[in-house]
């Protein structure tokens, strides 16, 4: 087990730490600070909740407790950009706590608010400034700010920058930027549009990744309904008529299932479009837009199509199927409760599959709360004892092939794989962190 001193820390971010009740590093740490503290760029792959920010924050503190300089009037050494205020604020909490030992200058700055206090702030000298980009340019535009001398920058949540349209502020903001700096990127999710802004700014950068970490996973309220398959496409009807569904994702475990589905929902008067392996980009990217302007009330995904979906508010995860693969669920479901948002995962169990609702368990520490209380509900599904299906040696249902992998070569969305293939494997990711 990695400890915190075991990282090589200064003993002032030691004793904060310990003070925060933080006892080991959470796998985001453990698997940044070392590459961060060798000067090396950084791209993670990393959800809110997963203790990424004292991943960028106590490697950039001990940078400039070693490499100490006054600060200089307007001139920030580091820069933080974040998508929103809230975010914002907090990172700047963050590095207050943890430099709580050491001297420290930082500011926060972002739009909404008068300028004046800012403005202060940058005159005074700032190590630490995190910004949203509007407000940034806005106060560099008037000349208060000065990012010639920027030894590290960081992108936070890059992902919804992009989505917030931070595009071109990001790049105006970076064209300014001394080439010899350290740069890092956090994202939860890997667009290709994320990719392309990585490739960019990154100097071959060192990647890590984690799955959400069971706190996220916490904030979604799930349930288990036991449905068999035959029922599951009324019984998905019946809940998708709810009002309360706003935007919903669908999981099913193979293609022409999510085909059937789609169809299905189609004909009874909700908007679905499929999303799998076997569309092609631009399909999915069109299927992408319909939900995310709310044109598209329902997308029907398989597990290697859902690592594209970043829409802030899906309020219903459902799995028509249970995923085989438990970290999947762990994913699966993480597509709602974004961004603090509230969130429901429904998911059905059939009696073949539930053996794998077991495993999901075991994974994410706990169980789900089972419904029983609808037209569908199966006493045999509950009670089953079958031996799951064997997915991908065409044994199973007989249908199909594998769940994961072979998609036809539209190319996985995420830079790494989600299997472990990539950047030095895939971290046990459901460790909970707060
Ligand atoms: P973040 O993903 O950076 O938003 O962090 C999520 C939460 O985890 C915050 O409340 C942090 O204070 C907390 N946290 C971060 N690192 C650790 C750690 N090593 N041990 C315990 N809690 C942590």
């Amino acid at each position: 087990m990695t400890t915190f001193a075991d990282l090589q820390l200064a003993e002032p971010l030691l004793r904060a730490l310990t003070e925060e009740g933080y006892t080991e590093p959470t796998p985001i740490q453990a698997q940044s600070i070392p590459h961060l503290l060798a000067g090396r760029d950084l791209l993670g792959l990393a959800q809110t909740g997963t203790g990424k920010t004292a991943a960028f924050a106590l490697p950039i503190l001990q940078h400039l407790l070693t490499h100490r300089r006054p600060a200089t009037p307007k001139g920030p050494r580091v820069l933080v950009l974040a998508p929103t205020r809230e975010l914002a604020s907090q990172i700047d909490e963050s590095f207050k706590a943890y430099a709580r030992h050491m001297k420290l200058t930082h500011a926060v700055i972002f739009g909404g608010v008068g300028q004046g206090r800012q403005v202060e702030a940058m005159r005074r000298g700032v190590d630490v400034l995190v910004a949203a980009p509007g407000r940034l340019l806005d106060l560099m535009g008037q000349g208060f700010i000065d990012l010639r001398d920027l030894e590290v920058l960081v992108l936070d949540e890059a992902d919804r920058m992009l989505d917030m349209g931070f595009v071109r502020d990001i790049r105006r903001i970076v064209a300014v930027l001394p080439k010899d700096r350290q740069t890092l990127l956090f994202s939860a999710t890997m667009p290709h549009s994320i990719t392309e802004l990585a490739n960019s700014l990154l100097r071959d950068p060192a990647k890590v990744e984690v799955t959400p970490p069971s706190s996220t996973v916490d904030r979604i309220r799930q349930a288990v309904m036991f449905v068999e398959s035959d029922h599951k496409k009324d019984a998905l009807l019946l809940l998708l008529n709810s009002p309360k569904v706003v935007r919903a994702v669908v999981f099913t475990l193979m293609k022409h299932e999510a085909n059937k589905v789609t169809e299905f929902l189609n004909k009874h008067g909700i908007t679905a479009e499929a999303i799998h392996g076997n569309k092609s980009q631009g399909a999915r990217e069109r299927a992408m837009s319909g939900f995310r302007s709310g044109a598209v009330k329902v997308l029907v995904a398989t597990d290697i199509a859902a690592r594209g979906i970043d829409v802030d508010d899906v309020s219903h995860v459902f799995n028509y199927d249970l995923p085989n693969i438990p970290e999947s669920y762990v994913h699966r479901i993480g597509r709602t409760a974004r961004a603090g948002r509230e969130g429901w995962a429904v998911s059905f169990c059939d009696s073949e599959q539930r053996a794998w609702l077991k495993d999901i368990e075991r994974t994410i520490g706990k169980s789900v709360p089972v419904v029983r209380d609808h037209p569908y509900h199966s006493d045999a599904a509950e009670n089953s004892t079958m031996r799951p299906p064997v997915l991908g040696g065409g044994g199973g249902r007989g249908r199909g092939g594998p769940p994961r992998g072979g998609n036809g070569g539209n190319g996985g969305r995420r830079s790494g794989g989600g299997g472990g293939g990539g950047g030095g494997g895939r971290p046990s990711g459901t460790r909970r962190v707060a």
